[in-house]
């Protein structure tokens, strides 16, 4: 379905929620599966294989195998996790061209009917063009996209831009050809912690937005439209921010392709939940979305068990707009404006339900944590839902990649090690990364860094800069630590 917008009915919208002046949207009025005329952003249907996502159809889950297509039996066990999971969506990490021939011979053992396969690819664009020979629907990454080293944005000037430019468009209007004329579906996916140095010389704090727009763009002269866009940071915030600035752009433009929404790198546990909740739950109440991916640093299948949990959750109770950073909230002993007091039900609807009720609060100040039942848990679930609204802060900020197949370690069993030892931190950020390849890139703005770079052995990142190489994994956290405490970064409840 196509619906041209016309003007911009976000300057009649103060609350910046009201997208398009459609009754019932963003007031509160639940979307009906299937039904694209209430409440839900209008978008195009794009076709993806045997499936299809857009068009007011009910949001498609979908999660990412984090084995390599060359470990056969362990990536058709990931995939068969998914399928046991309904996820219909699977996406997989190219590297290099025996990435997509192994997959290529894993083709005969999966199934085709009902399920869709994604490639994710960064650099170059080659592997791009072959993989949609392959599968039927490819991610591009427009930080990376035709170029396998970004300059640092400070080192460009109008003449490298417009040949870096040039390049690029060139890759690109070559690629999105091939894709309208298989008939293929391609996702743009913008991520804040890959942008490419050009953009930000450019174009400055609207580099991602800029980088989305500038890949559709070239999309559109060659006729490509089956696209999908997506927009992602760490935080809920700019994940937000952005997402609601690329619907105020598209309806300026009168585009219409779906929203795949996520938090990247939103972690483990309780954070990377609450992240998950707060970001993906504050857009999906507000009308938009028609794919999901919570990048959790856990089970692929986890992702899609607890963004199906979401959905259902929001279907009755939806997230109000959140005014980020607007107030301080204190956790207190005794009196509070709000208690939460321990609640019966399992634990993701339990989390879900606390966020809800934080969120719901327009005049907070004050939360206690009633006593008993996992008390220590439900803290920690305030303290996050309190931190990821930038309205207190309480712990260290752990970013930590979904992993997919470039990982080579644990990155699970890191980012908890981390979190154990230096999770009470206030205005420390850490990153905990699978792979150098895309690593050094996402982990953006983070204080110190863990990189995987081999088997047992990381790189370790300050301030974005590597200053010690292949540390073996027993002792990185010794030196994070010490370095932590050298830059007179400990100030919270160790
Ligand atoms: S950092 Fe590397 S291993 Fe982790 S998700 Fe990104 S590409 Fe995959």
């Amino acid at each position: 379905m196509t619906m041209a917008v016309q003007g911009n009915p976000l300057d009649q919208c103060p609350d910046g929620e009201n997208w398009f002046g459609m009754q019932g949207f963003g007031t509160g009025q639940r979307a009906v599966p299937g039904d694209a005329s209430v409440g839900r952003f209008p978008t195009r249907t794009v076709a993806i294989g045997p499936m299809a996502i857009g068009g007011g159809r009910p949001r498609l889950l979908q999660s990412m195998v984090n084995v390599s297509p060359g470990e056969k039996d362990r990536f058709l066990r990931a995939v068969d996790r998914l399928l046991a999971v309904d996820c219909r969506l699977i996406r997989l990490a190219l590297a290099n061209r025996r990435d997509l021939s192994n997959f290529l011979s894993l083709l005969r053992f999966l199934p085709r009917d009902g399920v869709a396969y994604v490639a994710d690819l960064h650099f170059g664009s080659e592997l791009a063009l072959a993989a949609l020979d392959v599968c039927e629907k490819v991610r591009i990454n427009p930080g990376n996209f035709g170029i396998f080293r970004t300059r640092p944005w400070r080192e460009y000037d109008n003449a490298s831009f417009a040949k870096e430019r040039e390049l690029v468009a060139g890759q690109a209007r070559t690629f999105f050809q091939k894709a309208a004329k298989m008939n293929r579906a391609v996702r743009i996916g913008c991520n804040g912690g890959s942008i490419a140095g050009r953009m930000r010389w450019r174009h400055g704090d609207s580099a991602l937005l800029a980088s989305m727009e500038e890949m559709v763009a070239w999309a559109r002269e060659v006729g490509m439209e089956n696209l999908v866009i997506s927009l992602k940071a760490s935080d809920c915030r700019r994940t937000v921010e952005w997402n609601r600035m690329a619907v105020r752009r598209m309806a300026e433009f009168g585009w219409d392709y779906p929203l795949h929404l996520g938090v990247t790198e939103a972690g483990c546990g309780v954070a990377g939940l609450v992240r998950g909740a707060i970001g993906i739950g504050t857009l999906v109440s507000a009308g938009m979305g028609d794919t999901l991916r919570l990048s959790l640093a856990e089970a692929p299948e986890r992702e899609v068990e607890f963004c199906r949990t979401l959905l259902a959750f929001l279907d009755r109770y939806p997230f109000p707009p959140v005014e980020f950073g607007k107030k301080s909230v204190a956790i207190v002993d005794g009196c509070a404006d709000l208690c939460i007091d321990p609640c019966a039900s399992d634990r993701d609807m339990a989390l879900l339900g606390i966020v809800h009720r934080i969120l719901s609060a327009p005049q907070l100040r004050t939360v206690a944590i009633g006593r008993g039942r996992c008390e220590e848990w439900r803290r920690e679930v305030v303290e996050w839902t309190l931190q990821c609204c930038g309205w207190g802060n309480f712990r260290t900020e752990i970013i930590a990649c979904p992993t997919c197949g470039r990982t080579t370690y644990d990155v699970a069993a890191a980012a908890d090690a981390v979190r154990v030892r230096l999770g009470n931190l206030p205005n420390v950020r850490i990153a905990v990364m699978g792979c150098v390849v895309n690593g050094v890139g996402e982990m953006g703005d983070a204080d110190y860094g863990y990189i995987g770079c081999g088997k047992g052995r990381v790189n370790l990142y300050r301030k974005g800069i590597c200053l010690l190489r292949s540390v073996p994994e027993k002792n990185a956290i010794d030196v994070l630590e010490e370095w932590i405490y050298s830059d007179g970064k400990v100030c919270g409840r160790l």
